[in-house]
């Protein structure tokens, strides 16, 4: 994979764009080809060593798409790229998806125009000057008028602040920062704290490997069978041959999913009638059992209990030993947090080399250079994984903290709690745009998909203010507050809140509770049209001062 030396970030010094691009996943590499195709200049700044924001971090094993991968996880917008590459798999595993990445950034030339390996460090705004300036970890300084955030929903690692972390002896690794050669578990006492959805997908392999592998679980999961198999050519060959109308059917479906959704509530069918679908989704693998089954899974809990009963009735037969299937078997209400795919989790715990530790009964009290302690004693241990997530959707950005009107920084604007328009744009920080920013549909859609939405939304946006030589693009004052109780409002229907989860704020200690995400879907695209063709209400437009356009 071709990988861009630090010394091309000297070409950037003291240069004026048009925009400045952070983040070289989904979002970032397509803004950059839509803002291209408008002409203007535009450069994306990235800190990992290949294009494929979270694709290339999470280099964890067994790391895969859950979510209904091959042919759907992928650009959208163009029927030739669609022509030209081949899933191999329904689930892609990393290498795939980063390699398809890879294939983009040089199929429409993207590499010109993406500075690698290097962290943006600070992003002033400029009032007089109506632009955006960013300064480099290579000591890089570039002016812009847009700044376009696509630093990704899920890549604040959440490193757990537990005592004597910093002191284990031993190799340990984040999922979401792990290391680029092939981590070797053979002979090691490996432990793994956390069993959200990387956990989950890497415990199976790194079990198959190990010695022993102790895994330490705060909150049980469901996970559902992610039914990987070869991709069907007939199916590969039918939706490239259908794809307009395969994109439209995922652009209108709830999650941007080529599902169609079921119109039976699951109090509709007997226990019997129920049990029997369950199965069928189930051996078939996939989010479909909540998704697809019955349309009041997330909405009723009458309804959702019956699919938890399910899933929990499902670990009971699989795990051998009815203690650790007790443990393993969760009590939220299902689907409400991330829905975690597999491929046979719950069967590791019948593995003579794999223990579960509960750390509700046993609590960690610290971490030692030999391993982890828990109430009950010392787990000794040679490598550690933590497999903790992060702090998501708003994380990055306030990592990022761009200094917005009046030198206010987005982490003072967000003290309290956070607030968008449309969650594209943000209160004080003008010609500032997010693709999957909170109070987006970000996570709850198919993010590829959802970031091409947004970009185009962006680059019309950029259109517009050019062809009407308007400076300046800014929420009205106010508009933040009705969009906050839109969004809770959509997510207030469903289940979701009901749950603490990384949606809700609530994996990070003192992490203030709001939901970020858009349960809209569909329709928030078709509000973003809206107020597109309003001419872009709810938004302050300015006129373009002489300086504003660097050319
Ligand atoms: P996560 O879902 O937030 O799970 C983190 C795990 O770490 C949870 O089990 C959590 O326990 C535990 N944990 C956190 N802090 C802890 C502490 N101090 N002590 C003990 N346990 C602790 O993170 P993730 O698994 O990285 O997944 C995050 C999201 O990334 C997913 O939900 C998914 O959207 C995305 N993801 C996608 C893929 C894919 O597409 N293939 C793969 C991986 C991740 P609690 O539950 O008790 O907080």
């Amino acid at each position: 994979m071709p990988e861009q030396s630090t010394q091309q970030a000297s070409a950037a010094r003291a240069q004026a764009l048009d925009a400045i691009i952070i983040g070289a996943g989904f979002g970032g590499m397509y803004a950059l080809h839509l803002l291209r195709g408008l002409g203007l200049s535009a450069r994306v700044y990235d800190d990992a060593t290949s294009v494929g924001g979270t694709w290339s971090w999470n280099r964890y094993p067994g790391a895969r798409v859950d979510f209904p991968g091959g042919p759907y996880y992928c650009y959208t917008f163009s029927e030739e790229l669609v022509r030209e590459w081949d899933w191999a798999e329904t689930q892609p595993d990393q290498p795939s998806v980063l390699a398809y990445l890879n294939f983009v950034a040089d199929k429409f030339d993207l590499r010109r125009d993406i500075e690698l390996q290097t962290r943006v460090t600070s992003a002033q705004y400029d009032e007089a000057a109506q632009r955006w300036t960013v300064e480099t970890n290579h000591g890089a300084r570039v002016s812009a008028q847009f700044l376009i955030c696509a630093v990704g929903t899920l890549s604040a690692a959440n490193r757990p602040n537990i005592p004597g972390l910093d002191s284990f002896a031993g190799a340990c690794y984040h999922t979401g920062h792990w290391p680029h050669k092939k981590v070797d578990f053979t002979g090691k006492r490996v432990g793994i704290i956390g069993t959200g959805s990387s956990g989950v997908q890497a415990i199976p392999i790194i079990a198959r490997e190990a010695a022993h592998l102790t895994v330490f679980q705060r909150t049980p999961q469901y996970t559902i069978p992610a039914g990987n198999r070869p991709l069907d050519p007939a199916v590969a060959r039918q939706t490239r041959d259908n794809w307009p109308q395969v994109r439209q059917q995922m652009i209108e479906s709830p999650f941007g999913a080529p599902f169609v959704p079921s119109t039976r509530s699951a109090l509709d069918d007997t226990p019997e009638q129920r049990k029997a679908l369950y199965e069928t989704h189930w051996q078939k693998g996939g989010l479909g059992i909540a998704f697809d089954s019955y349309h009041d899974i997330l909405f009723e809990q009458a309804a959702n209990h019956t699919l938890a009963d399910f899933v929990r009735s499902k670990i009971g037969q699989i795990v051998r030993d009815p203690t650790i299937a007790k443990k393993l078997m969760p009590d939220y209400l299902i689907g409400t947090k991330r829905q975690i795919l597999d491929s046979g989790y719950y069967e590791t715990f019948n593995r003579a080399n794999v223990t579960l530790v509960d750390l509700r009964d046993d609590p960690i009290q610290a971490i030692t250079p030999g391993g982890v302690r828990t109430r009950s004693g010392e787990h000794a241990l040679d490598m550690l994984v933590l497999a903790t997530g992060y702090d998501a959707i708003t994380g990055a950005l306030q990592n990022l903290n761009p200094r917005g009107r009046g030198g206010v920084t987005l982490k003072q604007q967000w003290a309290e709690r956070f607030n968008t328009y449309l969650g594209m744009a943000i209160p004080g920080f003008p010609n500032l745009f997010m693709i999957h920013g909170p109070e987006t549909p970000s996570v709850l859609f198919n993010m590829p998909l959802g970031a091409e939405l947004e970009g185009e939304w962006i680059r019309d946006c950029i259109r517009y203010l050019r062809e009407h030589r308007l400076g300046v693009i800014e929420p009205a004052p106010g508009v933040e507050i009705a969009w906050g109780e839109e969004v809770a409002e959509a997510a207030s229907h469903t289940l979701f809140p009901l749950t603490e989860s990384w949606y809700t704020g609530a994996n990070i200690p003192g992490k203030h509770r709001q939901f970020a995400v858009h349960m809209g879907g569909p329709r928030y695209f078709q509000q973003l049209s809206q107020v597109a063709a309003k001419g872009y209400e709810g938004f302050v437009l300015e006129p373009e001062q002489a300086a504003s356009v660097s050319a």
